[in-house]
């Protein structure tokens, strides 16, 4: 399990399970579940449309066998369940607004009755857009739920009214893989419901998640060119698990997802140039379009001379002995801020690798 979401987790128990921290506690929650939100927005905002239908690890035993548009919902239909039908006994979030029809989801339940390529199915029927904004607002009232709980409430136990309640509203499947949940969940109070579903299952499903991400990002990498138009190697960068690399759909490069269609300026100068990269450009020296307009990157634009000296194949060698002589995230790191000096480190590199 992520140490930080773990040790947030374990924090967070210690503190509701004394009246005097009770309401620190409750903050550390809230904390968690935006540091765990914020995965989810990452995926949904930077990954293709395809990505959140593909089982990368089908068959597999975990919830990583699941797709990230199951995945979703899941997490926040057994929330909004839990937090409304059961806790707060009032409608839930899928019922007002007409989520279910926004989302274009065929079910109202869990999901826990599905299995293979039905759930792979399912999740092609999702709206990704609107199931992501239906999450979010099952969260921020989920939020408000547990800001108004008292230290008081923690031991409040659930009784067959409750269990009824559940029941008739036909959130959750009559199949055994599914049902089994209505009493699991009624048998716990409410410090025991804070775990699952609020906290604990939240971390083991994004963490599938960003396990899922990340494999259908090592497989979009393959075959595609690791290096960027501005001259950055995708194979050698910082994001390079959460990334395909920029010139496949799994593109996450900060600057390109500020542009519409994630076509950064060097990118969509490049096309319109009709050349491969800034690297066979006249004015790559004194450019400043793209990943060239921060004072701070001119690391990236030795890359890209470099490049145009030597060559692609090259820079990946002289790369990966780089970070054999140096531990570091970003190149800027190591090479520095000026372009001269820049291009001779890495020239000193490829004398190494590449001895004449
Ligand atoms: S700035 Fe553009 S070309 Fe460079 S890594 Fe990002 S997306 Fe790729
Ligand atoms: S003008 Fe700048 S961004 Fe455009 S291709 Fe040349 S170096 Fe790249």
């Amino acid at each position: 399990m992520n140490k930080e979401w773990s040790d947030k987790n374990k924090k967070m128990q210690a503190l509701i399970g004394k009246e005097v921290t009770f309401t620190e506690g409750i903050n550390v929650l809230i904390d968690l579940r935006n540091d765990l939100f914020s995965q989810i927005s990452f995926i949904v905002n930077n990954y293709p449309e395809d990505a959140f239908f593909k089982m990368p690890f089908a068959g597999a035993d975990g919830y990583h066998s699941k797709t990230l548009a199951y995945s979703m919902w899941h997490i926040f239909r057994i929330e909004d369940i839990v937090a409304h039908t059961l806790i707060a006994g009032d409608e839930q979030i899928l019922f007002e607004g007409d989520w279910q029809k926004k989302i274009n989801s065929p079910i109202i339940t869990t999901g826990n009755e599905l299995n293979g390529e039905k759930i792979a199915d399912f999740s092609k029927q999702l709206n990704v857009k609107d199931l992501y904004e239906y999450c979010k607002a099952v969260m921020d009232s989920t939020n408000r739920l547990l800001q108004g709980l008292a230290y008081k409430d923690m031991k409040r136990k659930f009784f067959e009214n409750d269990r009824a309640r559940v029941v008739k509203s036909n959130s959750v499947s009559k199949d055994e893989n599914a049902f089994w949940l209505v009493d699991y969940w009624c048998k716990k109070d409410i410090r025991g419901l804070i775990k699952m579903p609020f906290s604990r299952h939240w971390i083991m499903h994004i963490e599938a998640m960003c396990r899922i991400g990340n494999k259908l990002c090592q497989k979009a990498r393959k075959g595609a060119d690791p290096i960027a138009r501005c001259g950055l190697s995708c194979n050698h960068c910082f994001l390079k698990e959460w990334c395909g690399g920029c010139r496949t759909a799994y593109n996450t490069c900060s600057d390109a997802c500020r542009y519409p269609g994630k076509m950064c300026p060097n990118t969509s100068c490049c096309m319109e140039k009709g050349i491969d990269g800034c690297y066979e450009c006249d004015s790559l020296i004194e450019c400043k379009k793209g990943f060239y307009e921060y004072d701070d990157v001119n690391a990236v634009k030795a890359m890209a001379l470099f490049i145009h000296k030597y060559g692609k194949k090259e820079l990946l060698k002289t790369m990966d002995q780089l970070h054999k002589e140096y531990n570091f995230e970003k190149i800027q790191e190591v090479l520095g801020n000026d372009l001269n000096e820049g291009l001779k480190i890495l020239e000193g590199m490829t004398r190494i690798v590449s001895p004449v």
